[in-house]
C-alpha cells in the first residue's frame, strides 16, 4: 500500500511515472533492454534525452539562448560550481541571506571569492524575504545569490528580484516546475532533481549563453559549464537513469495542463494548509504570510511534548515524513507537485483530529 509521503527529498513521485517506469524497466519501446543498460551514446538514450530537453524547455518556456545541462553533483556542488563558473575575474559576490540553504551557499562561495550577504532575514530566525529595496548590492559584484525556495524553512519567494545588470543566480531545487517563472529575469537557475524533477543523481542548470565562458581555469571539466554545454552534457555519462525518470516526470506534467495548470493546484494545495494553520492555536507556522513556501509547510505544536504522539498517529494512518528539518525541529509536510490534494487533505483532517483530543 502506498502512503503520502511528505518527504522533503528525495520526494513523492506521481504514479503514473513510477507505472511507467515500472512497465518499461525491462524493455523500453522494444529495444530489448532497460535504460539503465543502454550506451550513453547509443540511438535510443540520446532520442530520451534529446525529448527530455525539448520538454523542459517548452514547459518553462526557455529561451534559445539559455543552455540546458543535465549534470550531477546536486544543489550542493553548485554552490561550489557557480562562483567557479561566474566570478569571470571579479572577486566579490552578493548573497541574500534566507535560510539554511542560503546559509551553506554562502559557506561554500567563501571559499572562492569574497561573499557580500546583500540582505538577511535572519535577524527574525528566517521569517521572511528581505524586500528588493533593503538589498545593498556592490556594484563590482560577479553575480547576486538568492534560494527562491528554503526547503527546510519554509520560505518562499513570490516576486522575482530585478538584480539590473548583474546575474541573477538561484537554487530552485524544491519549486522548479512548481510555479511559472520567467526564465529571461535570471542568469543561472539550478536544481537538483529529487524533489519536484525525479529522482536523485540529476542536476539541472539552466545558464544564460553569455555567462556560459567565464569559468576558472581550475574548474573540473565535468563541473565547467562551456565544456559540458559544447558536449551536450556527455563529457562524462551522465545520470541516465535519472534523466529519463525526469523525462517521464515532464511528461506527466504536460498531460496536467503543464505549469501555469500545476501551479494553480499547488496554489490550493498549500491554501488548505495554510487556512487551517491559521485558525487554529494549537499549531503555529511563524512565516510571514506573503512568503511562506507553497511547497514545503512548517509548523509546530505549540506543545512540543506531542511530537512524538503527533509523528506516531500520522504514521498510522499512512502519513510519513513530516519531521521537520533537525536544524530547526517542528514539523513540515512537503507538497510538491505529486503530493494528491487528497494527500493535503488528509492531513489537515488528521491534524484537526489530533488537536480535538490533545487540545
Ligand atoms: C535539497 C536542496 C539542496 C541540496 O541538494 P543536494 O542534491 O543534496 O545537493 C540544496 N538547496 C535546496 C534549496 C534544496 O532544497
Amino acid at each position: 500500500m502506498r502512503v503520502f509521503n511528505f518527504s522533503a527529498g528525495p520526494a513523492v513521485l506521481p504514479e503514473p511515472v513510477l507505472q511507467k517506469a515500472a512497465a518499461e524497466m525491462l524493455d523500453w519501446h522494444g529495444s530489448g533492454m532497460s535504460v539503465m543498460e543502454m550506451s550513453h551514446r547509443g540511438k535510443e538514450f540520446i532520442s530520451i534525452a534529446e525529448k527530455v530537453e525539448a520538454d523542459l524547455r517548452a514547459l518553462l518556456a526557455i529561451p534559445t539562448h539559455y543552455k540546458v545541462l543535465f549534470l550531477q553533483g546536486g544543489a550542493i556542488a553548485d554552490n561550489a560550481l557557480v562562483p567557479m563558473n561566474l566570478l569571470r575575474g571579479r572577486s566579490v559576490a552578493d548573497y541574500v541571506n534566507t535560510g539554511e540553504w542560503s546559509k551553506k551557499s554562502i559557506k561554500e562561495a567563501g571559499k572562492y571569492c569574497a561573499v557580500n550577504v546583500a540582505a538577511s532575514s535572519e535577524d527574525k530566525k528566517f521569517t521572511y524575504v528581505p524586500a528588493q529595496d533593503t538589498w545593498k548590492l556592490s556594484s563590482d559584484a560577479a553575480y547576486v545569490h538568492v534560494c527562491t525556495n528554503e526547503t527546510i524553512g519554509g520560505l518562499e519567494y513570490q516576486w522575482t528580484p530585478d538584480t539590473g545588470e548583474l546575474p541573477l543566480v538561484a537554487d530552485m531545487s524544491s519549486h522548479i516546475l512548481s510555479r511559472v517563472i520567467e526564465v529571461s529575469k535570471y542568469g543561472v537557475i539550478y536544481a537538483g532533481a529529487q524533489k519536484n524533477a525525479g529522482s536523485a543523481g540529476l542536476t539541472l542548470v539552466i545558464v544564460r549563453d553569455d555567462l556560459l565562458d567565464c569559468a576558472l581555469p581550475i574548474t573540473p571539466s565535468v563541473f565547467h559549464w562551456k565544456e559540458q554545454s559544447a558536449a551536450e552534457s556527455m563529457l562524462n555519462t551522465p545520470a541516465t537513469y535519472a534523466i529519463y525518470i525526469a523525462g517521464l516526470v515532464f511528461e506527466w506534467l504536460q498531460a496536467q495542463g503543464g505549469i501555469a495548470a500545476i501551479e494553480r493546484r499547488n496554489i490550493a494545495k498549500a491554501q488548505l494548509l495554510y487556512d487551517y494553520l491559521d485558525h487554529t492555536q494549537f499549531y503555529a507556522n511563524g512565516v510571514r504570510k506573503e512568503d511562506r513556501s507553497r511547497m514545503n509547510v512548517v509548523f509546530r505544536l505549540s506543545d512540543e511534548t506531542l511530537d512524538e504522539a503527533f509523528l506516531k498517529g500520522a504514521k498510522e494512518r499512512g502519513m510519513v515524513q513530516l519531521k521537520g528539518h533537525r536544524a530547526v525541529g517542528g514539523m513540515r509536510a512537503s507538497i510538491y507537485n505529486a503530493m494528491p490534494v487528497e494527500g493535503v487533505r488528509a492531513l489537515v483532517e488528521y491534524m484537526q483530529d489530533f488537536e480535538q483530543r490533545n487540545g
